[in-house]
């Protein structure tokens, strides 16, 4: 199927238009099955920047280093999944993000942290681009397409999975992909009025809600006690 998105010359960006890079794990079929941490990016492992763009803009959040480490050294597999709303603006392209994505990598990495797998969707239903005009988009959180592909492109227990994010759509898509539950932490945009509230609303008897001030609260997870 010839897809108008194959144009792109990111090797990481799929017929789906949606960038899905595993950067570390074995196929599917040789991993056991394990319960994975997700991850947003922009306010939970990078400091909150308007349309992130540039990499000299990015600064790591304090403890972020430390929880991707942990969990390396756990062989829990760490996901990171991130909207890029400013692709579908047309304020940027996969090559700004791309050089972004670089300076995240080595941020961490020379912190002794490595991010496994990136799934980044650059649909909104705003914007006259290629991805703009695509309300409800399945890869955008809330909604949870980028969980679902990292599901099939890995092997991931989602009952016993985590996600951290600072917006209550980031916990939404786990709660729509089954997860055991999200994490709502209050850096970048999750301090905002009504934003916690929004987030602990989705709780479930299947799907917790945690607070904490920052991504090092992920530390008290049962994904790191089990
Ligand atoms: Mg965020």
């Amino acid at each position: 199927m010839i897809s108008k998105f194959s144009i792109s010359e990111y090797p990481f960006v799929s017929q789906t238009g949606v960038w899905e890079e595993n950067r570390t794990l074995p196929a599917q079929k040789d991993l056991d099955k394990s319960p994975a941490l997700f991850l947003d990016r922009d306010g939970v492992i990078v400091k909150e920047v308007n349309y992130l763009q540039n990499p000299k803009d990015v600064e790591l959040i304090q403890g972020a280093a430390e929880i991707i480490a942990k969990a390396n050294k756990n062989k829990i597999p760490v996901i990171m999944v991130t909207n890029q709303a400013g692709i579908a603006y047309g304020y940027f392209g996969w090559e700004e993000f791309d050089a972004v994505q670089h300076q995240v990598h080595n941020d961490l990495e020379k912190l002794g942290a490595c991010i496994d797998a990136v799934f980044a969707c650059p649909f909104h239903q705003k914007g006259d681009t290629l991805w703009g005009g695509h309300p409800d988009h399945e890869a955008r959180k809330p909604l949870p397409g980028m969980l679902l592909r990292a599901e099939k492109m890995l092997n991931i227990d989602f009952a016993n999975s985590w996600i951290v994010g600072d917006r209550a759509s980031d916990i939404e898509a786990g709660l729509h992909a089954g997860l055991a539950g999200g994490l709502h932490v209050l850096t970048g945009h999750g301090s905002r009025e009504g934003e916690t509230d929004l987030a602990n609303a989705l709780e479930t008897p299947q799907f917790k809600v945690r607070s904490g001030a920052n991504i090092i609260d992920a530390m008290q997870l049962p994904i790191f006690n089990a």
